[in-house]
């Protein structure tokens, strides 16, 4: 039976429109013509792919206010956050556009035999809704660049935003089919996996939606590359500046109201400074301006959806029976939108969600360690290993404990971002490959050897 989707306001909590789910011929027609689109792209030189992206880089631009307008109203993302995510996509449109040829310019081995990196051909990209227009790019600015089509399957709440891309690669001039919206939901994602033209899958998302995606694609035997979720620990020492370290703990916690894969999740405070980082951190998170989305002044803005507010509440009150204390926040406010209070919970131990889990939303963990080495094993006490930051004034040991960190990122007296020229990803239970930089383009293709006697 057909389904439909939805997409409901997180602010007002009203439908702003239903779609009807692609079905199954569609779904082999969009397939079926991004196979016949990547007959020709793959021929077409770096030059004619880079003209296509840097024209999407100026449609994303010129419709910057009108997205992250729709972002706003898809899944609450302020609107100052949502121009700034459709710049960092432009940014890596016009990155790979430059790049490209250089990533994947043939290694000579010697006067016979080279390595060549070509195109696998439909790539399917399965994505999340916090980042619906930069997860996407992500994932299709290089992948087009190196000659491969895409097929996306967004998350079934961000369903305008998925058209939405689909029309931005259009307008760019993007040959039909190489870029495709396929609206349908996850129960449908086995169908695109197992069809014998799609050559490798990306997803993006939590866990478990990646396990399930690595095991379809596994008994078909076609390549991953999971982004998952994360814990991301920040680790603050006595040697920190600690207005500094504050003022980038709470921009890391708040990100997109706290629902970012790589937002810091735990604060490991070494004991020395435990309370006066707790203080000001607390301080600076009530300040906060949180609100309606629409407004350019809104810091923090609604959850995605109210579903996602209720598991976010119960970690929250579940961390609490289990000992942690709330310091500011920690309940659920009156009103029709999906709203969570910048919340500070204390006393964090092993045992607690907000200890052993993700919490995806405005909800900050501190953890107190005994000193650097007890911090650093804190940090790494997670199934997970997306990103990690240390804040520390003597340099040389940011850098020794950053190589300790089980993490695929770590930054000292930073805030960990993603940016096109940098290997993204994780390891442990925050997934496998790469995105973004030379690695990312070479998770699909062909690493091709030539050898010519
Ligand atoms: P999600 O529920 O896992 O959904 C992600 C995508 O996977 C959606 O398109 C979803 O479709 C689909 N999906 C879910 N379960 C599936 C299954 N069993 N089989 C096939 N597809 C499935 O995640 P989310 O709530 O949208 O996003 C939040 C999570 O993503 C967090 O854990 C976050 O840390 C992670 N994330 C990671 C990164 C990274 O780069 N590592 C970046 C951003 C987010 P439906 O919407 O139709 O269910």
């Amino acid at each position: 039976m057909s389904m439909t989707f939805s997409s409901v306001n997180p602010a007002t909590g009203k439908e702003i429109q239903a779609y009807s789910e692609l079905p199954p011929r569609d779904v082999e027609a969009a397939i079926g013509g991004a196979h016949e689109a990547w007959t020709g792209w793959r021929e077409a030189s770096f030059d004619d792919r880079a003209r296509v992206l840097r024209d999407a880089a100026k449609v994303l631009r010129a419709r910057s206010s009108e997205l992250a307008r729709l972002m706003a109203t898809e899944m609450g993302k302020p609107v100052t956050q949502g121009k700034a995510e459709i710049e960092k996509c432009a940014w890596a449109c016009e990155h790979f556009a430059d790049e490209a040829g250089r990533y994947l310019a043939p290694e000579v081995i010697d006067e016979k035999a080279s390595v060549f990196f070509q195109p696998l051909g439909v790539v399917l990209a399965v994505m999340p809704w916090n980042f619906p227009f930069w997860q996407v790019f992500r994932f299709a600015a290089p992948t087009l660049m190196a000659g491969n089509v895409g097929v996306l399957k967004h998350a079934s709440n961000v369903p305008g935003c998925a058209l939405a891309i689909e029309e931005v690669f259009r307008a760019a001039g993007l040959p039909d089919g190489a870029f495709r919206t396929l609206l349908i939901g996850s129960g449908r994602v086995r169908e695109a996996i197992e069809h014998p033209l799609v050559r490798a899958v990306t997803l993006t998302g939590s866990t478990p939606a990646g396990k399930s995606v690595a095991a379809l694609a596994g008994s078909v035997v076609k390549k991953t590359v999971l982004e998952l979720g994360g814990s991301d620990a920040y680790v603050v020492l006595e040697d920190a500046d600690l207005e500094r370290t504050i003022e980038v703990c709470v921009a890391a916690r708040l990100v997109n109201a706290g629902q970012s894969c790589i937002a810091a999740k735990r604060f490991v405070v070494v004991e020395p400074v435990v309370r006066e980082f707790t203080e000001l951190f607390v301080a600076r998170m009530k300040e906060t301006r949180v609100g309606d989305p629409l407004q350019e002044d809104t810091a923090v803005g609604p959850l995605a959806r109210h579903d996602l507010r209720e598991a976010l509440h119960e970690q929250v009150l579940a961390s609490v029976r289990g000992g942690a204390r709330v310091a500011t926040g920690g309940s659920v406010p009156e009103g029709p939108g999906a709203f969570y209070p910048p919340t500070v919970l204390v006393d964090v131990a092993p045992c607690m969600p907000a200890y052993d889990e993700e919490l995806f939303g405005p909800v900050a963990a501190i953890v107190s360690a005994r000193d650097e080495t007890d911090a650093v094993r804190i940090a790494n006490d997670t199934i997970y290993g997306l990103g990690a930051a240390v804040f520390t004034r003597d340099l040389a040991r940011g850098r020794r404990i950053a190589s300790r960190l089980e993490a695929g990122c770590v930054c000292v007296n930073a805030q960990v971002v993603s940016d096109p020229r940098l290997p993204f990803g994780g390891v442990k239970q925050s997934g496998y490959g790469r995105e973004l930089g030379a690695y990312g383009i070479r998770e699909f293709v062909n690493v091709k050897t030539i050898v010519v006697t």
